[in-house]
């Protein structure tokens, strides 16, 4: 049996299976994880993330990243003392170029090596090629811990966001985004989401569990945002024409709705370390 990392209760059932693994849900709190018993993740995710590091190297000056990217440091800003950032998971550090051109001092964690590689020779950043507990970063010395679309990666999460905590400044803010399992994108479309996938996403948040994470590793969240809305699995489904017109309409108060609610397919939390 599996145990939850985010209570440790060791029983739980079956949640949804699909590409012939389980997910499980904690009969205790709820959280839903892979069943990692008997599949080589580790290797898995490294193929799929190396096939994805195109994408990522397009992001480093795609118009749409520019402006998020702006936004967020905008957000990052007031937390700024020794002007310390890391960021967990940079992948080829579009984000932590940013980061570095606004003036902090970047810092990176990529545990592949080619990603990490291309950050490192061609770009000039600072990322060290592992993962966070073996990078030897100081206690109490980062102003800002941030990462994009990395907890749902981790079989651990607990133990990555308590590193964070670590190393966090008193004051410090931790910012993570992810799937939300409990979005309107999850009831429309259930298993078929892309996003659903056990052998990629081994941990499946909701707001209230990404809540509990950051409590338990002493964190005290000040904020949660919620967006983005899918109706369709995959681009071949979606409509077009005037179908697809009709189709955003009908989209429309969901997607308002999600900010509020917190049920967008994106959520992310922002959480400070109490002084
Ligand atoms: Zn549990």
């Amino acid at each position: 049996m599996q145990v939850c990392d985010m209570c440790g209760e060791d029983s739980n059932e079956l949640f949804a299976e699909k590409h012939g693994l389980e997910y499980l849900r904690c009969v205790k709190c709820s959280f839903v994880f892979s069943n990692t018993t008997d599949f080589d993740f580790t290797s898995f995710n490294e193929e799929i993330i190396e096939d994805l590091q195109s994408l990522h190297v397009g992001k480093l000056n795609s118009p749409r990243h520019l402006k998020q990217y702006r936004q967020l440091l905008k957000e990052f800003e007031p937390y700024r003392q020794s002007g310390r950032f890391l960021e967990i998971g940079c992948s080829t550090g579009s984000f932590l170029s940013k980061v570095r051109d606004a003036g902090w001092q970047e810092y990176g964690v990529e545990p592949v090596a080619s990603s990490a590689r291309y950050g490192i020779d061609q770009l000039g950043l600072n990322i060290h090629v592992g993962v966070l507990e073996t990078a030897g970063l100081e206690s109490d010395s980062f102003d800002v811990v941030y990462s994009n679309a990395v907890v749902e990666h981790l079989s651990s999460p607990s133990e990555v966001i308590a590193d964070a905590s670590r190393i966090l400044r008193p004051g410090g803010l931790f910012y993570a985004d992810t799937v939300n399992l409990d979005s309107y994108t999850w009831r429309f479309l259930g298993a078929r989401w892309k996003l659903f996938d056990p052998r990629m996403h081994l941990s499946l948040f909701t707001p209230e569990t990404l809540r509990v994470f950051c409590e338990k590793s002493g964190l005290e969240v000040i904020k949660m945002t919620s967006h983005g809305v899918r109706f369709h699995a995959t681009r071949e489904d979606k409509p077009q024409g005037v179908n697809r017109l009709l189709d955003e309409m009908r989209k429309a108060p969901y997607s308002w709705a999600a900010r509020r609610t917190l049920k967008g397919d994106n959520i992310a939390v922002y959480a400070v370390k109490p002084r």
